[in-house]
């Protein structure tokens, strides 16, 4: 889901200076109600120093506060307010019952409305009377009330400011980003966040692979069709020939032998193509079995035997009995098929052919060795190229496509297994395959 960057800064700043203000002003209410508090209560305290000694009369003539005077048995005597008749005994208000014992109490009730308090003091008088005074004053929801607008106010001007801001910081924010995005060559230019670094280099390395790969997919169609073409231009050309009627019997027996030897390379190249693609397209690992790699190697072999004595080449294997793996058996019979018909055709007359299976410390090798030409150190990083051969002429000749150690280096990915080549030219070769 794609968000605005700046929709998304406002969002946060708003949210968190609502927050930090709402914060802030209970925090204060609490401490300025405190702070109240103490002062209401001082003020009673100095006044009922004042007062104590003042009469009825005179106490009655005091509007600003409530006085009360209660005798010892909690009897209310005397009230500015109300009317002593009407009073019930005050004996166990807490603030008369403090005073009794402490010689003075204090207590804050709430008063008729939610948004003021009353603050009660009371004072014990030489003759074991109790003085009380009272003040009504705001309540801590009273404080917070009268800040609301305050704190609506705040806000709202709060948020003007980052609106203007975020708008500011967003576009410096993104400014290397947005500068990265116009060069081609990422990176180059504008600074760059170091936090961006490693998406950079995944970005420019995905880039990369891209290049990479649409080359190797034109190189590859490239040589498709050039492949496809020269055993097509031979059939066509041959099948003229005998169209013509321009040839004996001898030579429409060998023109025939030609178009069907060209449509036989036509045909093992569109089979490896095929498996190429069908690899290609292969990424999951639901078709992997478990199997005796042993099995399906001696099953290559047999069959490779007859081809091998075609070409006098002896071929051998050897194993340990059981090397279980987990594989497409498809694919690792085309593997070992691919190498041991390498191993064969690139070989020398009276040459061998040596297989092996081994298991060592649970880790299952392939090995399949010639006495063959060899494969000169220079060609060693690209054999495994689609189409690279080290000598045209006798891949065509023993129906080489040029594919068959690309489908083996396919199937080595595939199975995450490693493949290791030993080879110099005249020597022989060594290809073994670790899974
Ligand atoms: P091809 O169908 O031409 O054999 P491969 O992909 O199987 O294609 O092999 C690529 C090239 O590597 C071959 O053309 C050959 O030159 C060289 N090569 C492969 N295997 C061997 C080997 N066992 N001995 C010598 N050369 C080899």
């Amino acid at each position: 889901m794609a968000v605005y960057m700046k929709t998304q800064i406002n969002k946060q700043l708003t949210f968190f200076t609502m927050f930090v203000i709402t914060t802030l002003v209970c925090v204060m209410s609490v401490l300025f109600y405190n702070l109240q508090k103490k002062q209401v209560f001082d003020d009673l305290r100095i006044n009922a120093q004042i007062i104590k000694n003042l009469d009825d009369k005179q106490l009655a003539d005091i509007t600003d506060l409530r006085i009360t005077k209660i005798d010892s048995t909690g009897t209310v005597l005397f009230d500015s307010n109300a009317d002593v008749g009407e009073m019930d005994n005050h004996a166990y208000r807490p603030e008369i019952e403090a005073a009794q014992k402490n010689t003075h109490g204090q207590i804050v009730r709430r008063s008729d409305t939610l948004n003021r308090n009353t603050f009660y003091y009371a004072v014990l008088l030489d003759d074991g009377t109790i003085l009380r005074v009272a003040h009504d004053a705001a309540s801590i929801w009273g404080i917070i009330n009268n800040a609301v607008p305050v704190i609506i106010v705040t806000i709202l001007v709060m948020m003007l400011l980052i609106i203007i801001c975020a708008g500011f910081i967003t576009k410096r924010l993104i400014r290397p980003i947005e500068n990265l995005a116009k060069f081609d060559d990422v990176g180059c230019g504008e600074p760059v966040y170091n936090e961006l670094l490693p998406f950079i280099n995944t970005i420019r390395m995905q880039h990369e692979d891209i290049l990479k790969s649409a080359k190797m997919r034109q190189d590859f169609t490239a040589n498709v069709s050039h492949e496809l073409k020269t055993p097509l231009t031979a059939i066509s050309g041959y099948a003229e020939l005998i169209e013509n009627g321009l040839c004996n019997s001898k030579e429409i027996v060998r023109f025939s032998k030609e178009i069907r030897d060209n449509s036989l390379r036509l045909l093992s190249l569109i089979n490896d193509i095929i498996k190429l693609s069908e690899l290609d397209n292969l990424d999951d690992k639901s078709s992997f079995e478990t199997f005796n790699l042993c099995d399906v190697v001696s099953i290559c072999v047999d069959m490779l035997k007859v081809n091998a004595q075609k070409n006098d080449v002896s071929i051998y294997f050897e194993n340990d009995g059981i090397a279980e793996i987990n594989a497409n058996r498809e694919m690792i019979t085309e593997l070992v098929y691919n190498l041991c018909d390498n191993a064969i055709r690139y070989n020398k007359k009276n040459g061998r052919v040596d297989v092996t299976v081994n298991v060592c410390n649970g880790k299952k090798s392939l090995i399949v060795s010639d006495t063959g030409i060899g494969i000169a150190q220079e060609h060693h990083a690209r054999i495994f190229e689609r189409f690279y051969r080290v000598d045209k002429s006798r891949s065509r000749q023993t129906g080489g496509t040029g594919l068959g150690l690309a489908i083996v280096k396919h199937i080595v990915a595939l199975h995450n297994a490693s493949i290791q080549l030993e080879s110099s030219s005249g020597c022989g070769t060594k290809i073994s395959v670790l899974f």
